[in-house]
Parts: structure tokens; sequence; C-alpha cells
């Protein structure tokens, strides 16, 4: 939780470890508005939904499907260290945002794409 807004950060102890579902993007996508799972009466602070950087959440595939998680490839837009990492599926040249993204072989496979990366583009990831 060192990336989260102040008001977040100081439930951390309770949020960490908590599931629940994003819901929306906040600040340009810097940030992920969290949706708590659980009871009302046992929420932090009766709190449902938080604001949350990406760095802070442990995202997990939204359900298992057919096509595996290696189904996406890494693509990448931008540059160096900003670069911004899309989900590109198989056979295309854009992310699953449609943003325009190259992909990054490396000694002739590629590697996949992880939600759980920092430069991970939010839009990909839903
Ligand atoms: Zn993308």
């Amino acid at each position: 939780m060192l990336h989260s807004p102040a008001c977040t950060r100081d439930f951390a102890t309770s949020l960490v470890g908590r599931s629940g579902r994003v819901t929306g993007l906040l600040r340009n996508g810097t940030y992920a508005m969290v949706e708590l799972d659980g009871e009302p009466g046992e929420l932090p602070g009766g709190i449902r939904r938080w604001p949350v950087h990406w760095d802070d959440l442990e995202l997990s595939q939204p359900a298992p499907r057919p096509e595996s998680a290696d189904a996406y490839r890494l693509g990448l837009s931008g540059s160096g260290r900003d670069a911004v990492h899309h989900a590109v599926p198989q056979g295309r040249e854009t992310g699953l945002c449609g943003q325009r993204a190259y992909p990054l072989p490396v000694m002739g496979w590629s590697l996949s794409f992880s939600a759980t990366a920092t430069r991970a583009c939010p839009a990909c990831i839903h």
C-alpha cells in the first residue's frame, strides 16, 4: 500500500488481503476504484469503495476461459521505461484496448501479457 492515496493507506492493515472487484478508474487511470466484497458491517470503516493504486493491487484473471491467459502476448506502446504493456491477442497488432502495440519478441517466442505488471494497460486488463 505504498502508492495509494492517504485515505486508503490509513486503512491498509484492514484492506490488505481483502477481495473485491475494480469498478472504475480514477485520475486518468492511475488509480482503480475497488469495490470490496463483504457485508457492510464488517467493511473497513464501513466503506465499500476504495481508490487503490494499480501497484498495490493483486489482480486475478476475471474468470477462467477456454483460451488460457497465454492467449495474450505482451505488446508495448511508447518506449523505454514509459512503455505501456498491452494484452495483444494472437495474430493482431493492437491491444485489447484498441491501441497499436508492437510485440516484444525474445529469441523467437513472445512474452505473455501479465495483468500484474507495473506498467500494464488498465484498459487491457478489463
Ligand atoms: Zn492496452
